[in-house]
């Protein structure tokens, strides 16, 4: 869209410094140059790209991609805000970790009721 060509790789020339091999790896949600270390993500790109701040490079954002601020989000965004963050995905692990480990506490103390008292006497 902004006349920066993308190689299959995901890579391509750096327009914050003048690249010659392809050293900008673009992801989905942020880019990285390995030559001159820009980093960031589509606001700053665009701000950097067209010497914007981020506020005004968030708005032509807005109006090149013909993104209405009135609509509710896509289907595709809805997606992936619902999608569980890192933290978020642990501490359920954690709950679950403790969940189990309080099942075996409490047979154990069953055991040990049951049998554990009369051998030991
Ligand atoms: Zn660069």
């Amino acid at each position: 869209m902004y006349d920066v060509a993308v190689n299959r790789q995901g890579m391509a020339l750096c327009p914050f410094h003048n690249d010659r091999h392809p050293s900008l790896y673009l992801a989905d949600d942020h880019y990285y140059c390995y030559a001159c270390g820009a980093y960031g993500d589509v606001i700053d790109f665009a701000a950097n790209f067209f010497g914007l701040t981020l506020y005004e490079a968030a708005q032509r954002l807005v109006a090149d991609f013909g993104i209405d601020t009135d609509r509710p989000p896509t289907k595709a965004i809805l997606e992936k805000c619902r999608q569980k963050t890192q933290a978020q995905q642990l501490m359920e692990n954690e709950r679950l970790c403790f969940l189990v480990l309080s099942d075996c506490a409490r047979v154990l103390r069953d055991w040990k009721v049951r049998y554990g008292a009369g051998h030991t006497g």
